[in-house]
């Protein structure tokens, strides 16, 4: 028996929202084909492909419920334009899943789905002139879009402040309060983008789909170890000493995925870096009900912001230099909720598009954390270690491709079992709805750094 006579266990647990009680079954000497380490949208997703191949699954999470990490944090904007093809070929295909999600995670109308507000995205021009890029990768894509001038972008955006006032700065700089310089002329609009409004949701409908295929899920336990026993399977050690043995493991850890990395022996010959960056979105409301509320993408000013109710958004950073980076260490210990100079920065710049915002004193939002690479993309790939796959470095956009991001990891672990080296030999994975492929090594952990990579 494994770990000094500690068993071999697999915990059910019931998703059912009964309470969230653990039921035990033994399964005495049993092993899975495939275990994920980690319950967000990313792992849930994982799972849900995993077991409709016929694999044998069970997800861990050191969470009592599924998308509890970074995934309950999300803005879950689903945008479908991208500074890369394969970034937005894998979101294009993946709203018609959003677009449909109670019959894609085949929830009954009497339970709770999350819901898919297809409100569009606009994105204002910049200082950088990103718009004709982003155009040039949604053609070449083959998504819908279309160029707005000012007067139509303010019929659209009637509750909005056209003016240039960028580049991005502090309510506390001088810069910030200069006169604004000029009209923003131009915009890009995107009508199949959208957002989910609660990506915890999603990722716990992902799980109910994955036990009703027959995944085991392993709740409010951390994986503390890893080995390859003498047969070949991976045996990872639970904080409760118990043992779970499958043949393959996928880390699907999100912002702690560097420390599961470490514990399953990988990493060494990324070429790909990986951060912890800690990230707050503040909630502010206007004073008046927003006509068309949409997504809006605004470079002038540094920041991106979704509807949230009828006279609300949640703001976010675009991660211009005004904002810095908080760089995290451990993924354990950060501040979760919203900061007073986080909300004057953010929500300051946001009242300044939407001059009817009520600003109030008492900060109200969240943060969480974005497991960033070098390049912003993330990566889906096997390991040097046989059996280990890693689905890590989601960056803070890859809520919105998560229906596509299992389907995609489990191509890999499927062509190993099958023999076929996906290092030497990329895969190309078919997206049925664009009618487009994408080869598996643009998510590779060995590729070169690419400079296409949008930030979350
Ligand atoms: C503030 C914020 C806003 C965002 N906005 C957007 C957006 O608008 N659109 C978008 O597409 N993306 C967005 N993202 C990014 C997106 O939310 C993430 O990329 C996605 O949720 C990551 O999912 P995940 O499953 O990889 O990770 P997580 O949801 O973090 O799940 C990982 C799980 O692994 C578990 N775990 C970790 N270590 C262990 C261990 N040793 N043992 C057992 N379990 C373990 C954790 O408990 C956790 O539940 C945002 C992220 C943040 C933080």
């Amino acid at each position: 028996m494994p770990n000094g006579g500690k068993s071999l266990l697999i915990f059910l647990y019931s998703v059912k929202g009964d309470g969230g009680e653990m039921q035990t079954a033994h399964l005495r000497g049993h092993s899975v084909d495939l275990a994920i380490i980690g319950a967000g949208i990313v792992g849930t997703s994982i799972a849900v492909a995993a077991a409709q191949r016929g694999l044998s699954v069970a997800v861990i999470d050191a969470n009592p419920t599924p998308g509890f990490g970074s995934t309950s944090a999300s803005a879950g904007i689903v945008r479908v334009h991208a500074g890369d093809f394969a970034s937005s070929l894998m979101s294009h295909e993946s709203v018609f899943a959003w677009k449909n999600w109670r019959d894609f995670v085949g929830v009954p109308a009497s339970e709770a789905a999350a819901e898919f507000v297809q409100c569009g995205t606009f994105i204002l021009e910049d200082h950088n002139e990103t718009l004709d890029k982003y155009a040039a990768v949604l053609e070449a894509n083959g998504i819908g879009f279309s160029f707005l001038g000012h007067d139509t972008l303010q019929e659209e955006l009637p509750w909005a402040d056209l003016e240039k006032f960028g580049p991005p700065a502090h309510p506390d700089s001088e810069e910030f309060w200069k006169e604004p310089d000029g009209l923003i002329e131009r915009a890009l609009h995107t009508a199949s983008s959208g957002y989910v409004a609660d990506p915890a949701l999603a990722a716990q409908n992902l799980a109910q789909k994955a036990r009703r295929l027959g995944a085991h899920f392993v709740m409010g336990q951390r994986v503390v170890g890893a080995s390859r026993g003498a047969g070949g399977n991976w045996q990872l050690t639970l904080q409760d000493g118990n043992v779970l043995e499958s043949a393959n493991v996928v880390n699907a850890a999100g912002p702690a995925s560097i420390e599961v990395n470490r514990l399953l022996g990988v990493g060494n010959d990324f070429t790909v870096g990986q951060r912890i960056i800690r990230q707050e979105l503040h909630h502010v409301t206007a004073s008046e009900e927003i006509k068309n509320p949409a997504h809006i993408v605004d470079g002038d000013l540094g920041i991106n912001f979704r509807p949230e109710g009828k006279d609300g958004f949640m703001v976010g950073s675009s991660g211009d230099p005004v904002d810095g980076e908080e760089l995290i260490s451990d993924s354990n210990k950060y501040r979760s909720d919203a900061t007073r100079d986080g909300w004057y920065r953010q929500a300051g710049r946001a009242a300044r598009r939407i001059p009817s915002l009520a600003l109030t004193a008492i900060p109200k939002g969240v943060a969480g954390l974005y497991d960033v690479t070098d390049d912003w993309l993330p990566i889906f790939d096997k390991t040097d270690q046989p059996g280990v796959f890693i689905a890590i470095g989601t960056s803070g956009n890859q809520f919105k491709t998560a229906p596509v991001a299992g389907d995609f990891l489990v191509d890999l672990v499927v062509a190993q079992m099958n023999g076929v080296n996906t290092d030497e030999h990329p895969l190309e994975v078919h997206l049925k709805e664009a009618g487009q492929s994408i080869q598996t090594s643009v998510f590779s952990r060995l590729r070169t750094v690419n400079d296409g990579g949008m930030r979350g």
